[in-house]
């Protein structure tokens, strides 16, 4: 049987594409089945930093803390049935998303890029969660990392100390060594940063995705945008931080000083080329990214901006083709409004297809 389909983009254009071994090709001849007439089309929603491997954050004070493989799959199959064709895992203690990524078809579950095992200091995260490395080995470890992961090196780069707020865990030159031994293998890296001094080092040195990153300044965003870089702020995970913390205690303010930073410069970074991504980073589940898309509109992001952050801007980012490609995957989410005239629909897509199949 053929399937054609229609695919409306909410960014202007219409292209019809029939699909053959879970890809789109060019329409030929006629149609079994079209789908699509009436409906907005996207590749997918993109949840950009997500740790599939459980429910819960890291216990405060630490400890291993595995993940949990049957919970994983089924978080990765809701988020496929919410739209998500595209997952970036930034990692956790075990390598549990990386397992999953072999045991479940892909039809099953969205296409998922993964860091392993989440490369910090002693002290400088949750204790006994991340590896905690001599910095003197950082360019091993991450050839390690990258080699064991699914495109991605996740590094903590500063971490909260006693009565001295966030302190870096690397300095810059060994964030640069990290860039280039993870290049090396195809991986990019991400890093952990809540710090005022973080964001721009990570910058300097080539880091590919800022996460969190409230700190980011004006500069640090033209030069992220030179190489379209992404920042995926994860404002949702921020705000309930705030609410654990208390907006009185100086984690609470440090953070609440960042968000008022991010709200001024989130619209700058987008208009200057950087990828501003949705990340859910534990906050409900992967299905739930398009609450953290509505959420980057509540800091300044047009509608249309926040439409892309969450569905193409993710694609491109990661060199994918972000508008349906012959050759491509056919993935796509149909909705019944454009979802730029109401963000709300991102959360009710009426069709997911992924490799062609309908989810
Ligand atoms: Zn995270």
């Amino acid at each position: 049987m053929r399937t054609r389909i229609v695919l409306r983009s909410p960014f202007g254009d219409t292209v019809t594409r029939d699909i053959a071994d879970g890809c789109w090709a060019d329409p030929i001849g006629d149609a079994d089945l079209t789908l699509g007439e009436g409906y907005w089309a996207v590749p997918g929603l993109v949840d950009a930093h997500s740790h599939l491997a459980t429910r819960d954050l890291p216990a405060p004070k630490g400890g291993y803390q595995p993940g949990v493989l049957g919970e994983a799959v089924e978080r990765a199959k809701d988020a496929l049935a919410a739209g998500v064709t595209l997952l970036l895992d930034k990692g956790w203690c075990d390598k549990t998303v990386i397992d999953l990524i072999g045991v479940v078809p892909e039809t099953e579950r969205p296409e998922i890029e993964a860091a392993a095992l989440m490369v910090a200091v002693n002290e400088g995260y949750y204790p006994d969660f991340a590896l905690e490395i001599d910095t003197d080995l950082i360019e091993s470890v991450v050839a390690e990392q990258a080699a064991i992961g699914a495109g991605w090196v996740k590094l903590i780069g500063d971490w909260p100390r006693r009565g001295r707020g966030p302190v870096a865990n690397f300095t810059e030159d060994q964030l640069r060594q990290a860039v280039r031994v993870a290049s090396e293998s195809g991986s990019r890296v991400a890093i952990h940063t809540q710090a005022r001094e973080v964001p721009s080092m990570a910058v300097a040195a080539g880091i590919h995705s800022i996460e969190h990153g409230l700190f980011l300044t004006d500069s640090d965003v033209t030069v992220l945008a030179e190489r379209t870089g992404m920042w995926v702020p994860t404002l949702l995970r921020i705000e309930e931080t705030i609410a654990q913390l208390g907006d009185g205690s100086s984690g609470g303010r440090l953070l609440i000083e960042g968000l008022d930073n991010a709200r001024r410069l989130l619209p700058v970074a987008f208009e200057a080329g950087v990828r501003v991504l949705a990340g859910t980073d534990l906050v409900g589940t992967p299905a739930n990214v398009a609450d953290e898309a509505i959420k980057l509109g509540e800091y300044g992001l047009s509608n249309g901006q926040v439409v892309e952050a969450v569905t193409t801007a993710g694609f491109s980012a990661t060199g994918r083709s972000p508008d349906f490609a012959t050759g491509s995957p056919a993935d796509a989410v149909l909705f019944p409004e454009d979802p730029i005239t109401n963000l709300e629909v991102l959360n009710h897509p009426a069709v997911v297809i992924r490799k062609g199949a309908v989810v």
